[in-house]
Protein backbone atom coordinates (compact mmCIF):
# COMPACT_ATOMS: atom_id res chain seq x y z
CA UNK A 1 0.00 0.00 0.00
CA UNK A 2 1.18 3.64 -0.59
CA UNK A 3 -0.28 6.32 1.41
CA UNK A 4 -0.93 9.31 2.16
CA UNK A 5 -0.98 11.28 5.94
CA UNK A 6 -2.57 14.78 5.24
CA UNK A 7 -3.11 17.21 7.95
CA UNK A 8 -1.72 20.55 9.30
CA UNK A 9 1.14 20.38 11.95
CA UNK A 10 0.24 18.79 15.00
CA UNK A 11 -2.89 16.65 13.88
CA UNK A 12 -0.95 13.64 14.83
CA UNK A 13 0.93 12.38 10.96
CA UNK A 14 3.44 11.08 12.46
CA UNK A 15 2.59 9.45 15.34
CA UNK A 16 -0.35 7.19 13.38
CA UNK A 17 1.83 6.62 10.14
CA UNK A 18 4.19 5.03 13.10
CA UNK A 19 1.45 2.68 14.48
CA UNK A 20 0.15 2.09 11.01
CA UNK A 21 4.37 0.62 9.85
CA UNK A 22 4.24 -1.40 13.03
CA UNK A 23 1.22 -2.75 12.41
CA UNK A 24 1.60 -2.86 8.86
CA UNK A 25 4.82 -2.83 8.23
CA UNK A 26 4.94 -0.17 5.26
CA UNK A 27 7.80 2.17 6.34
CA UNK A 28 6.85 5.66 7.47
CA UNK A 29 8.36 7.85 5.51
CA UNK A 30 8.30 11.86 6.90
CA UNK A 31 10.16 14.20 5.24
CA UNK A 32 10.10 16.50 8.38
CA UNK A 33 12.34 13.45 9.84
CA UNK A 34 14.60 12.95 7.03
CA UNK A 35 15.39 16.77 6.86
CA UNK A 36 16.18 17.16 10.56
CA UNK A 37 17.98 14.26 10.31
CA UNK A 38 20.04 16.17 7.58
CA UNK A 39 20.17 19.11 9.97
CA UNK A 40 21.62 17.14 12.83
CA UNK A 41 24.28 15.76 10.72
CA UNK A 42 25.04 18.96 9.07
CA UNK A 43 25.61 18.13 6.09
CA UNK A 44 25.45 20.47 3.03
CA UNK A 45 21.63 20.57 2.43
CA UNK A 46 20.87 19.88 5.97
CA UNK A 47 22.60 23.29 6.41
CA UNK A 48 21.21 25.30 3.80
CA UNK A 49 17.51 23.48 4.67
CA UNK A 50 17.54 24.64 8.43
CA UNK A 51 16.75 28.42 8.22
CA UNK A 52 13.55 27.63 6.12
CA UNK A 53 12.67 25.26 8.49
CA UNK A 54 13.00 27.25 11.78
CA UNK A 55 11.04 29.89 10.30
CA UNK A 56 8.43 27.43 9.61
CA UNK A 57 8.71 27.76 5.67
CA UNK A 58 8.74 25.18 3.39
CA UNK A 59 12.08 23.70 1.96
CA UNK A 60 13.12 23.72 -1.33
CA UNK A 61 11.10 21.14 -3.65
CA UNK A 62 15.12 20.35 -4.90
CA UNK A 63 16.22 19.55 -1.45
CA UNK A 64 13.36 17.65 0.19
CA UNK A 65 12.91 15.87 -3.46
CA UNK A 66 16.57 14.27 -3.18
CA UNK A 67 16.15 13.38 0.44
CA UNK A 68 12.74 11.26 -1.03
CA UNK A 69 13.83 10.20 -4.12
CA UNK A 70 16.72 8.34 -2.05
CA UNK A 71 14.54 7.40 0.95
CA UNK A 72 12.04 5.55 -1.36
CA UNK A 73 14.54 3.79 -3.34
CA UNK A 74 15.44 1.65 -0.41
CA UNK A 75 14.15 -1.87 -0.78
CA UNK A 76 12.05 -1.98 2.32
CA UNK A 77 9.92 0.36 0.54
CA UNK A 78 9.62 -1.67 -2.28
CA UNK A 79 6.20 -2.99 -1.32
CA UNK A 80 5.00 0.49 0.30
CA UNK A 81 5.14 3.04 2.36
CA UNK A 82 3.73 5.32 4.35
CA UNK A 83 4.21 9.38 3.33
CA UNK A 84 4.22 11.78 6.32
CA UNK A 85 4.66 15.25 5.57
CA UNK A 86 4.95 15.21 2.17
CA UNK A 87 3.39 16.32 -0.02
CA UNK A 88 3.01 19.66 1.07
CA UNK A 89 1.99 21.76 -1.69
CA UNK A 90 0.70 21.54 -5.74
CA UNK A 91 4.22 21.39 -7.00
CA UNK A 92 5.18 18.38 -4.58
CA UNK A 93 2.06 16.71 -5.54
CA UNK A 94 3.02 16.43 -9.22
CA UNK A 95 6.57 15.48 -8.16
CA UNK A 96 5.19 12.59 -6.61
CA UNK A 97 2.83 11.55 -9.71
CA UNK A 98 6.03 11.92 -11.94
CA UNK A 99 8.28 10.06 -9.34
CA UNK A 100 5.20 7.30 -9.13
CA UNK A 101 5.35 6.86 -12.82
CA UNK A 102 8.57 6.26 -13.10
CA UNK A 103 8.61 3.10 -11.65
CA UNK A 104 4.96 1.98 -11.85
CA UNK A 105 3.29 2.81 -8.79
CA UNK A 106 0.60 4.06 -7.73
CA UNK A 107 -1.01 6.15 -4.56
CA UNK A 108 -3.55 3.56 -3.00
CA UNK A 109 -5.19 6.03 -0.52
CA UNK A 110 -4.84 9.74 1.25
CA UNK A 111 -5.27 10.33 5.00
CA UNK A 112 -6.28 13.14 6.14
CA UNK A 113 -6.16 14.14 10.41
CA UNK A 114 -8.81 17.14 10.56
CA UNK A 115 -8.33 18.87 14.00
CA UNK A 116 -9.71 22.57 14.70
CA UNK A 117 -7.17 24.78 15.11
CA UNK A 118 -7.19 25.81 18.96
CA UNK A 119 -6.56 22.08 19.62
CA UNK A 120 -3.40 21.97 16.86
CA UNK A 121 -1.65 25.26 18.69
CA UNK A 122 -2.08 23.86 22.03
CA UNK A 123 -0.50 20.32 20.42
CA UNK A 124 2.06 22.21 19.07
CA UNK A 125 2.89 24.35 21.88
CA UNK A 126 2.75 21.89 24.31
CA UNK A 127 4.85 19.41 22.56
CA UNK A 128 8.27 18.00 24.64
CA UNK A 129 9.87 15.03 23.87
CA UNK A 130 11.83 13.58 27.28
CA UNK A 131 15.66 13.99 27.11
CA UNK A 132 16.09 10.97 29.04
CA UNK A 133 13.79 7.82 27.55
CA UNK A 134 13.01 9.91 24.14
CA UNK A 135 8.80 9.50 24.98
CA UNK A 136 6.61 12.31 23.31
CA UNK A 137 4.68 14.02 25.55
CA UNK A 138 2.64 17.14 25.97
CA UNK A 139 2.27 19.63 28.86
CA UNK A 140 -1.01 20.42 28.44
CA UNK A 141 -2.41 16.57 27.64
CA UNK A 142 -0.03 14.26 28.72
CA UNK A 143 -1.01 12.71 32.25
CA UNK A 144 0.54 13.68 35.66
CA UNK A 145 2.26 9.96 35.85
CA UNK A 146 3.68 10.17 32.38
CA UNK A 147 5.32 13.80 33.42
CA UNK A 148 6.55 12.38 36.73
CA UNK A 149 8.09 9.33 35.47
CA UNK A 150 9.89 11.67 32.78
CA UNK A 151 11.43 13.71 36.11
CA UNK A 152 11.85 10.28 37.92
CA UNK A 153 14.20 9.27 35.02
CA UNK A 154 15.98 12.30 34.78
CA UNK A 155 14.79 13.45 31.69
CA UNK A 156 14.88 17.40 30.85
CA UNK A 157 11.58 18.22 28.65
CA UNK A 158 12.64 19.58 25.28
CA UNK A 159 11.16 21.63 23.26
CA UNK A 160 11.63 21.18 19.11
CA UNK A 161 13.02 24.42 17.22
CA UNK A 162 10.63 25.17 14.96
CA UNK A 163 7.67 24.47 18.16
CA UNK A 164 7.66 28.11 18.83
CA UNK A 165 4.53 30.29 19.09
CA UNK A 166 5.85 32.50 16.45
CA UNK A 167 6.79 29.35 13.87
CA UNK A 168 3.98 27.84 14.66
CA UNK A 169 1.27 30.23 13.23
CA UNK A 170 3.55 30.56 10.09
CA UNK A 171 3.21 26.73 9.61
CA UNK A 172 -0.11 26.20 10.24
CA UNK A 173 -0.71 29.20 7.34
CA UNK A 174 1.75 27.69 5.32
CA UNK A 175 -0.49 24.55 5.51
CA UNK A 176 -3.61 26.38 4.70
CA UNK A 177 -1.85 28.48 2.11
CA UNK A 178 -0.05 25.29 0.30
CA UNK A 179 -1.21 22.09 1.90
CA UNK A 180 -5.03 22.56 2.05
CA UNK A 181 -5.79 22.79 -1.78
CA UNK A 182 -4.21 19.17 -2.14
CA UNK A 183 -7.67 18.05 -0.55
CA UNK A 184 -9.73 18.85 -4.07
CA UNK A 185 -6.48 16.85 -5.81
CA UNK A 186 -6.61 13.59 -4.48
CA UNK A 187 -10.63 14.03 -3.76
CA UNK A 188 -10.86 10.18 -5.24
CA UNK A 189 -8.46 8.71 -2.79
CA UNK A 190 -9.01 10.83 0.29
CA UNK A 191 -10.27 9.26 3.45
CA UNK A 192 -10.91 11.91 6.12
CA UNK A 193 -10.46 11.17 9.72
CA UNK A 194 -11.40 12.93 13.14
CA UNK A 195 -7.84 13.54 14.61
CA UNK A 196 -10.01 13.93 18.33
CA UNK A 197 -9.36 11.65 20.87
CA UNK A 198 -6.41 9.51 22.21
CA UNK A 199 -4.04 7.95 19.70
CA UNK A 200 -5.52 4.64 20.43
CA UNK A 201 -8.60 6.01 19.74
CA UNK A 202 -7.66 7.81 16.02
CA UNK A 203 -5.67 5.07 15.04
CA UNK A 204 -8.57 2.86 15.38
CA UNK A 205 -10.48 5.21 12.84
CA UNK A 206 -7.69 5.16 11.02
CA UNK A 207 -7.42 1.20 10.32
CA UNK A 208 -11.41 1.69 9.56
CA UNK A 209 -11.22 3.39 6.93
CA UNK A 210 -8.36 1.73 5.51
CA UNK A 211 -10.18 -1.54 5.54
CA UNK A 212 -7.69 -3.08 2.87
CA UNK A 213 -4.92 -2.74 5.77
CA UNK A 214 -6.29 -5.73 8.01
CA UNK A 215 -6.08 -7.83 4.98
CA UNK A 216 -2.52 -7.23 4.37
CA UNK A 217 -1.47 -7.89 7.84
CA UNK A 218 -0.25 -11.55 7.77
CA UNK A 219 -1.37 -12.12 11.81
CA UNK A 220 -4.77 -10.65 11.17
CA UNK A 221 -5.14 -13.00 7.85
CA UNK A 222 -2.48 -15.56 7.57
CA UNK A 223 -3.71 -16.58 3.89
CA UNK A 224 -2.75 -13.15 2.72
CA UNK A 225 -4.77 -10.50 0.83
CA UNK A 226 -7.89 -11.85 -0.75
CA UNK A 227 -7.43 -10.96 -4.24
CA UNK A 228 -9.93 -8.63 -6.06
CA UNK A 229 -9.88 -6.60 -3.60
CA UNK A 230 -9.41 -2.82 -4.65
CA UNK A 231 -7.00 -0.14 -2.51
CA UNK A 232 -7.72 3.00 -4.24
P1 LIG B 1 7.26 18.31 10.00
O1 LIG B 1 8.11 17.50 10.92
O2 LIG B 1 6.60 17.48 8.94
O3 LIG B 1 6.31 19.21 10.72
O4 LIG B 1 8.29 19.26 9.19
C1 LIG B 1 9.10 20.20 9.87
C2 LIG B 1 9.61 21.22 8.87
O5 LIG B 1 10.39 20.56 7.85
C3 LIG B 1 8.53 21.97 8.08
O6 LIG B 1 8.03 23.08 8.80
C4 LIG B 1 9.30 22.39 6.84
O7 LIG B 1 10.17 23.48 7.12
C5 LIG B 1 10.17 21.17 6.58
N1 LIG B 1 9.47 20.18 5.72
C6 LIG B 1 9.02 18.95 6.08
N2 LIG B 1 8.44 18.33 5.04
C7 LIG B 1 8.54 19.18 3.99
C8 LIG B 1 8.10 19.13 2.65
N3 LIG B 1 7.44 18.09 2.15
N4 LIG B 1 8.39 20.21 1.85
C9 LIG B 1 9.05 21.26 2.32
N5 LIG B 1 9.46 21.40 3.59
C10 LIG B 1 9.20 20.36 4.43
Amino acid sequence: MRIVFLGAPGAGKGTQARRLEARCGWPQVSTGDLLRAAVAEATPLGRRAKAAMDAGELVSDEWVMALLDERLRAEDCSGGFILDGFPRSASQARLLKELLRASRQRLDAVVMLELPREVLMKRLTGRRTCSATGKLLNIYFSSAEELAASRAAGGELMQRDDDTEETIANRLSVYERQTRPLLARYADLLRRVNAMGTPDEVFERILEVLPSADSMMPAANPAGPSPGKSYG
